[in-house]
């Protein structure tokens, strides 16, 4: 038993019939909630015609049976509803309509009712005019017929004046920004042909490169599409060393980089568009790197690095009939619909869609991909609620009010994310920015002083940082690393001959002579800055001297040492560390608190406030500090994105029925619950390996399987596998810990809080009143520890409560009513005098009793061993596994499982089509006579003479330069990078209008196109969208527009902030890059002895050339 609603938490419950769905959408968007508190007064919504639907009734509220998050899995059908839309989009439009961005849109995303009427031809009308018009705007007649292609060409610039034609812009932006009209390229043509095919013979070196950037700026935009991308601009990433090292020489990977860095390039500047072989090949500077291009695309293709999410790619084996040998036809089976499920199949599907000829080639068809997913949703762990009082709504119009069941905050969009590209890219989903402006209440409903507050987060950062010289050390890898002088200066070496890479490395050969920038190398993790997905990040601080004693510390920190305490006090952890066989972060830490007390006075309040922090840690892993393994609970450390955190306005569900729709559907079949799993690890079996039986009946076989199912489901064995999975694997699923986060969440008719802080915290006392024990509040300091204001992206006033730790397991066995007079009790002592009244609706998570879930997501116990999540990642015979608990570098988060996702579509075409196909030879001789790197440049390029070029350089030089190259070295570091100036505002209405309407139009100019040639498959190229767009923009009125230019004036004011920051940090950096030369030299005078020239000049690195490079 598991929920409130016993009856109606049986997927079986539930009827199957679409006509059931419908109806019960409709009465899902009819249903006006009494305000009154469900646990007062019970109302039943007797006209809801399924049971499935009860838990809208609080009248059915009953405290013997508490609700649990799986209740609202029965509500949310919308996602088994057919819209019947094409592409995810209804073909009719109208813009005017719309008040918001988005609108069209997200009432797919977000799964809010259009009413959609099946016709039984897949195609769906609307009656639902308030938010759909059926004129449809006509687009054909002024169509100019144009290429189209990922950059914007030449011909675009006609119409540079108009709006309808984004302004250039050299910054990058962290938004990924549509094609760039300054930036003369080659015409790519598009057609229905497969994208990563092309014919050589048309393929044009340099013709990706703008010729109208410098190669500085050129070479700036394709690092931090690198850095974008999760990868090292500068060195090759494993696998692309271990893919390469036999075919290229050193001289070659920075050529290689250079391209590679390029196509990413591509990519991140505009998601919406694929990125094609032919414009991939358009990233070589010359003919003889074509092989290093094509590595490149179809290595960065096949690991998700591009044209991934919701891209519209072409299918043209699609259409070819079915001729498939003997009728076969491979299956990929996919359990579960999360964002890893659903990111494994859309990537799938887009890979099989560009490798189909491997099929249609040999008279076969390319496999087809099937989701199994238990629930009636999609999104898992994802969920958002849809509130029973859609009333008053304060979110944008077609964005319904919903709750966060589970995952809530986007942790940054830059340097990685890949959520970017779904999020901000593809789906255009709106977002609030959450400023760190928490403020903490004390237990009696006191605000503790920020000062105070700031004194004991010090200290506990110090015990923090003290208990990680525990932590394992980070693995390495073995890679080789670019130039990184040439790559910051968009230059190919001009020699790229010599002996292969693993030549070299097997041989006792000395590595070429500029051994600090090509030789074979290993990476280390960075070791500082933990992310949370808390309200506040424990940045461990830089320059942490574990050598200062604690008393000393202390001191420096602003607290006064007890009288007669000696500065030499420090804490001594190793007993504790190193004493158990599985020690924990939890009893270290107490233990190092412990020992503070001694020399320090702490008082009660200091106690509960440490513990606050302990229950910070433990919403961020699912776990009490006491379950998590002391040397690897962060093991994830340095993966952090950047920017702001986010919360998506109207429910993070959006972006799973993204996955799944956009641009058309997965075939997902719901309410489908795998039981067994039968397969064959037989590689030479004939047939197909696996056998999924589920619950309802249904029988499944495949070729492959992805298994998505959250690590607690496997814990648990609720799914059979004959034979048992393998002892290593079955080891690492006990080993590796799941934990439960729960929520309280609070609807009520009025905000009594400030509405515009987005969090507040909350510090509770000790079991027994008053200790000094930190022991002592371990059990209740997670208890409603953290609120988040959510009246901005919820559309109702609202509280989501935390149970974090202990608390959380308090949660699952404490009945709502209990739980809600409880919060109820601590929220009116902490607004007090205010009237805190009950709230009118209450949802509370029980994660753990979930069956489809079994916890909240994993975390690194004591047990967990390093590499253990790679080990969950491994496949075994046609078993693939993805999830967050199978990423190791992004655990327990939304883009870890997204990223898990593609992870294992790439394993599995690889086990389709088998490994990539290098080339032979993979860069062709130079052609004598040809010049370097300017045998393709057109002629508007202006090279500079190179610099870096031995050639044009005479011996003193490069010693000078030698010399310079380790004062760079030195500065680097110490400070790192020279700070990037932030990028501008990166936006504008245009571009934003773009994102919302590009589906939309491309149905109507599509349909013209069709019209006009009579080809019913034709499809309209994306310059005719572009100049339809720009039409559309130009008619738009100011209604239309306004939403577009408020948000672009919002990010226009953010970016005027950030540089206000940055020229601050800037000048710090640039004092300090002076202090370290000046004592560099002073230490090792250059051999020339041409000091003051060197004292005095500036590399190009302290002036600004080189970027932020993070370390991968
Ligand atoms: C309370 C909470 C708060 C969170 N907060 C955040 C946050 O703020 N930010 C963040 O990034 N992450 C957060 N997370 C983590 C994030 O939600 C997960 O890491 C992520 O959604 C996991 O995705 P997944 O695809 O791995 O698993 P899931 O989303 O769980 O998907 C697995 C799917 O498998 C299905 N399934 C299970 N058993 C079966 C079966 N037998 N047959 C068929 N299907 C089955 C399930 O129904 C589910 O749809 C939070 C999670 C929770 C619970």
């Amino acid at each position: 038993m598991y929920s409130t609603f016993a009856s109606t938490t049986d997927a079986d419950a539930l009827e199957e019939s679409p006509f059931l769905f419908d109806q019960a959408q409709d009465d899902l968007m009819s249903i006006s909630g009494p305000h009154e508190s469900p646990h007062l007064k019970p109302q039943a919504y007797n006209t809801v015609p399924m049971s499935g639907l009860n838990h809208f009734s609080y009248g059915q509220y009953n405290e013997s049976t508490p609700s649990s998050i799986h209740l609202g899995d029965t509500c949310d059908l919308s996602d088994s509803i057919s819209s019947g839309y094409v592409n995810g989009y209804e073909r009719s439009y109208a813009p005017s309509p719309l008040h918001y961005p988005h609108t069209l849109r997200s009432s797919l995303l977000n799964g809010y009712s259009t009413k959609t009427s099946s016709n039984g031809d897949g195609k769906a009308g609307t009656d639902n005019p308030g938010l759909y018009n059926t004129n449809s705007l006509k687009f054909s007649d002024t169509i100019p017929v144009m290429h189209s292609s990922k950059e914007a060409t030449a011909s675009d610039n006609a119409t540079a004046s108009s709006p309808g034609v984004l302004s250039y812009d050299s910054k990058p932006s962290s938004t990924p920004e549509l094609s760039h009209s300054k930036e003369s390229l080659n015409p790519q043509q598009r057609s229905n042909s497969s994208p990563i095919k092309g014919k050589p013979s048309e393929f044009r070196a340099n013709s990706s490169i703008p010729t109208a950037l410098s190669w500085e700026e050129f070479a700036r935009q394709t690092i931090l599409a690198a850095e974008s991308s999760r990868l090292n601009p500068f060195a090759l990433h494993p696998e692309e060393y271990k893919l390469l090292r036999e075919h290229v020489t050193h001289a070659q990977v920075t050529v290689y980089l250079n391209i590679r860095n390029a196509i990413l390039r591509l990519w991140t500047r505009n998601p919406l568009v694929y990125v094609t072989l032919g414009e991939a090949v358009g990233c070589a500077r010359e003919k003889r790197y074509f092989g290093l291009a094509q590595v490149a695309y179809q290595w960065l293709l096949r690991n998700g690095y591009i044209n991934f999410g919701c891209v519209d790619i072409p299918n043209p084996t699609a259409a070819i009939p079915r001729r498939t040998k003997g009728g076969h036809q491979k299956t990929v089976i996919v359990i579960g619909a999360g964002m890893s499920g659903l990111g494994c199949a859309r990537q799938l599907e887009g890979l099989l869609a560009q490798l189909g000829d491997h099929w249609v080639n040999e008279g076969g068809k390319a496999p087809k991909v099937i989701v199994l997913e238990a629930r009636p949703r999609v999104g898992g762990r994802v969920y958002s609620h849809p509130l029973r009082n859609q009333n008053n709504s304060t979110i944008p119009e077609g964005h319904r009010c919903t709750a966060e069941m589970g995952a809530q905050i986007v942790t940054g969009f830059d340097h990685g994310n890949p959520l970017n590209a779904l999020i901000r890219g593809q789906l255009g989903i709106p977002y609030h920015g959450l400023r760190d402006n928490t403020i903490l209440y004390d237990h009696n409903g006191t605000i503790v002083e920020r000062s105070h507050d700031t004194l004991v987060e010090k200290l506990y950062n110090d015990i923090l940082e003290r208990a990680s010289v525990y932590r394992n050390k980070p693995a390495t890898f073995r890679t080789v690393e670019g130039d990184r002088n040439l790559i910051l200066f968009g230059r190919d070496p001009s020699d790229t001959g010599g002996a292969s890479i693993s030549t070299l490395e097997n041989s006792n050969t000395p590595l070429p002579a500029n051994a600090n920038t090509t030789a074979s190398t290993t990476e280390e993790k960075p070791s500082s800055g933990v992310e949370k997905l808390a309200g506040r990040a424990y940045q461990l601080t830089a320059g942490f001297n574990p050598n200062t004693t604690a008393a000393e510390a202390a001191i420096a920190m602003g607290w006064q040492l007890k009288p007669g305490a000696s500065p030499n006090q420090t804490l001594e952890l190793d007993k504790m560390a190193k004493s158990v066989d599985y020690p924990t972060l939890g009893e270290t830490m107490d233990y190092g608190i412990k020992q503070y007390q001694e020399f320090i006075d702490l008082k009660p309040r200091d106690l509960r406030l440490l513990n606050w922090h302990h229950a910070n840690l433990e919403y961020a892993n699912a776990a009490s500090v006491n379950q998590l393994s002391l040397s690897g609970w962060d093991q994830d450390i340095g993966n952090e994105f950047e920017g702001e955190h986010t919360q998506i306005i109207g429910g993070y569900q959006q972006v799973p029925r993204g996955l799944w729709q956009c641009p058309k559907k997965l075939d997902v079949r719901f309410k489908t619950v795998v039981k067994s799993i039968q397969y064959n690890t037989n590689e030479h079996y004939n047939g197909k390996s696996v056998k999924v039986e589920c619950t309802n009946g249904e029988i499944f076989e495949a070729d492959q399987v992805v298994l998505t199912t959250p690590l607690g489901v496997l814990k648990s064995g609720s799914i059979n596998f004959h034979p048992p999975l393998p002892d290593w694997k079955q080891a690492v699923i006990e080993r590796m810990g799941f934990g439960v986060l729960n929520k309280v969440i609070l609807v009520y008719e009025e905000a009594f809080w400030e509405k515009d802080r987005d969090m507040f915290g909350l510090l509770n006392e000790a079991e027994h009143r008053e200790s000094l024990d930190t022991k002592d509040y371990s059990l209740n300091r997670g208890h409603f520890y953290l609120f988040w204001n959510t009246i901005k992206t919820s559309g109702r006033p609202m509280l989501v409560a935390l149970m974090a730790g202990d608390a959380a397991h308090y949660a699952e066995a404490s009945s709502d009513d209990c739980l809600v007079k409880e919060v109820t009790g601590r929220l009116k002592q902490m607004f007090s005098p205010k009237s805190v009244p009950l709230p009118s609706e209450t949802i509370i998570t029980r994660w753990r009793k979930d069956p489809y879930a079994r916890g909240s997501y994993s975390y690194v116990g004591p047990k967990t061993q390093v590499g253990d999540y790679d080990v969950m990642a491994r496949p075994h015979g046609p078993l693939y596994f993805a999830g967050e608990a199978t990423c190791g570098t992004h655990p327990a988060t939304v883009h870890g499982a997204y990223l898990s996702g593609l992870r294992a579509a790439a394993e599995v075409i690889e086990s389709l089509v088998g490994p990539l196909k290098i080339p032979n030879p993979l860069v062709e001789k130079k052609v004598k006579l040809e010049h370097p790197s300017q045998s393709n440049v057109p002629e508007a390029r202006k090279m500079e003479p190179d610099p870096t070029q031995p050639s044009s350089r005479n011996a003193l030089q490069l010693r000078d330069e030698d010399y310079e190259a380790s004062i760079i070295g030195a500065i680097l570091n110490e400070i790192g990078e020279r700070p990037v100036k932030p990028g501008r505002a990166g936006i504008n209405p245009f571009l934003l209008y773009t994102k919302d309407y590009w589906y939309i139009c491309k149905q109507d100019c599509d349909e013209a196109r069709r019209k006009d040639t009579g080809d019913p498959n034709a499809k309209a190229s994306k310059t005719e969208i572009r100049s339809a767009l720009g039409l559309m923009w130009r008619m738009a009125s100011l209604e239309v527009k306004k939403p577009y230019l408020d948000q672009t004036q919002n990010a226009r004011d953010d970016a005027a902030a950030n540089a206000a920051s940055f020229k601050e940090r800037l000048a710090s950096w640039d004092r300090e890059a002076a202090r370290i030369r000046q004592e560099y030299i002073r230490n090792n005078p250059p051999p020339g002895g041409n000091e003051d020239v060197i004292l005095n000049s500036r590399t190009a690195i302290e002036m600004g050339a080189g970027k932020r490079l993070r370390r991968i």
